[in-house]
């Protein structure tokens, strides 16, 4: 029963990818009143009794009733990615990943006990071809790298879990060159790169474009001068560089950006997200700067109402742009709150330690002598997931680093984690853990009243 069952969602998979290639590649003919039937055949196809999946879909098909930015999105990459790419971001991302990935993922959780995370983020080298302010990645050799065999081998166990979806950082990710064919080796897997983007010239482009389950998410700090200011002359400038190569190629790419205290105004602003959409970003990422590391600057940290006033700018940007917008923080409602230490995802670094979070750098297992399957049941890890959403439950608060510190201090403490860098530690005392705990409260003075009123509003995640 359980084969027949299995060959079933293998062959509804398969035909799903065909339906979505069939609905995006005739969307920017199509009427919405054709898009939200597809999205009742879609739903036939795919849904196995799973409550994400059905959630998805049915929010697309309120997108096409009510002709939300989303179905211009949806047309966008229909026009301009090239069928490679849309292909790869169809069949790998959305099937594969999305899709086929809950399902397999409850195939896991039936078999191991444990749902497994749905992505990893793996950091394979801290080596860089810049020197940005505040980073140190001058003195990393290609001997610090993770290696190729070991990525490889953690990329097969992700796939045995149901994850189809990976996320890559360094350091420079397109100075380890060997990434390129285990991006190509695991065809699929969707792979989102972060880069500075300066090392995607017009042929680094054509080869993304041909491997198509690469998207590159280039780093700004604003515009021109305060990107230089932090990232070197001249880098702005080829990052819109890159910009107009992967463009030009009908790759899927975005940007990534870091909020801080100063360019809080320019990064919120009108101006920014439209030039973001006019170089062709679909995505864009926002972080926040955050106190880790050996000599922490509090004062870089954007204020709590300045991560306030970016979330409601990007409210505002959702309802009128075709633009896919992510705050990892300020989505919190959206995820059901913090998704590291395995409830959604992961953090590899190039040491190969497996720490929760990709801003969390503590660790009790490193991945050289241990599966990921060992390492996601670890004490440390455990102790988190269940401890969460943490505390009070306010999802648009609900980071172990900087809104509920407490919780990291604990989890630390009880299963004697280990900082995986020199000074990673500084965060759990003196005058940073003072700062952080001023940053919690004031955080949760703005937040509270806003989440009091839209807890009954959001998506309850069954996991
Ligand atoms: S620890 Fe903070 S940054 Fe990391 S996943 Fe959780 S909420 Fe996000």
């Amino acid at each position: 029963m359980r084969a027949i069952k299995k060959r079933i969602n293998k062959i509804k998979s398969r035909v799903a990818g065909e339906v979505f290639s069939l609905m995006l590649s005739s969307l920017p003919g199509i009427s919405n009143e054709r898009l939200v039937k597809l999205t009742y055949l879609a739903e036939w196809i795919l849904t196995r009794d799973d409550l994400v999946v059905h959630k998805v879909v049915t929010e697309l098909r309120n997108y096409f009733k009510g002709n939300h930015p989303s179905v211009e999105f949806a047309k966008r990459f229909a026009r301009s990615l090239n069928p490679k790419c849309r292909k790869a971001l169809v069949e790998t991302f959305l099937v594969s990943a999305v899709f086929k990935g809950a399902s397999q993922a409850k195939d896991y959780e039936d078999k191991e006990g444990f749902l497994p995370p749905w992505f990893l983020v793996l950091s394979p080298t801290m080596r860089c071809n810049l020197n940005c302010l505040g980073c140190s990645t001058r003195r990393y050799t290609k001997d610090d790298d993770l290696a190729i065999p070991i990525i490889d081998r953690l990329l097969d166990e992700a796939r045995e879990m149901g994850i189809h979806f990976i996320v890559t950082q360094g350091g420079e990710m397109f100075v380890y060159e060997e990434m390129l064919d285990l991006y190509k080796k695991h065809r699929d897997m969707y792979f989102q790169v972060y880069t500075n983007g300066t090392l995607i010239d017009k042929k680094m482009a054509r080869t993304i474009a041909r491997l198509g389950n690469v998207a590159p998410m280039i780093s700004l700090e604003g515009f021109r001068e305060t990107t230089d200011k932090r990232r070197g002359k001249g880098v702005f400038d080829k990052a819109m560089q890159a910009m107009d190569n992967l463009k030009e190629t009908g790759c899927f790419f975005g940007a990534s950006v870091t909020q801080a205290r100063n360019n809080t105004d320019e990064i919120a602003s009108d101006e920014f997200f439209e030039l973001l959409l006019g170089k062709g970003c679909f995505v864009v990422w926002f972080f926040q700067f955050l106190p880790i590391g050996k000599d922490p600057d509090l004062n870089l940290m954007a204020t709590p109402s300045q991560r306030y006033q970016l979330r409601e700018k990007i409210m505002q940007i959702r309802a009128k742009l075709p633009i896919f917008i992510g705050d990892f923080w300020n989505d919190g409602p959206f995820m059901g709150g913090c998704i590291a230490a395995g409830r959604r995802y992961l953090h590899i670094n190039n040491k190969g330690d497996v720490e929760p979070c990709a801003f969390v750098h503590f660790a009790v297992d490193n991945i050289k002598n241990k599966s990921l399957k060992e390492a996601l049941n670890s004490d440390f890890f455990r102790f988190l997931r269940s401890r969460q959403p943490y505390n009070n439950g306010n999802l648009l608060a609900p980071c172990m680093i900087i809104d509920q510190p407490e919780v990291l201090r604990q989890a630390v403490a009880q299963t004697g984690a280990h900082p995986t860098h020199e000074g990673a530690d500084v965060i759990l005392d003196g005058f940073v853990k003072q700062g952080l705990d001023e940053y919690a409260q004031q955080i949760a003075k703005i937040t509270a009243p806003v989440w009091e009123d839209l807890k009954d509003k959001v998506f309850k995640w069954p996991f």
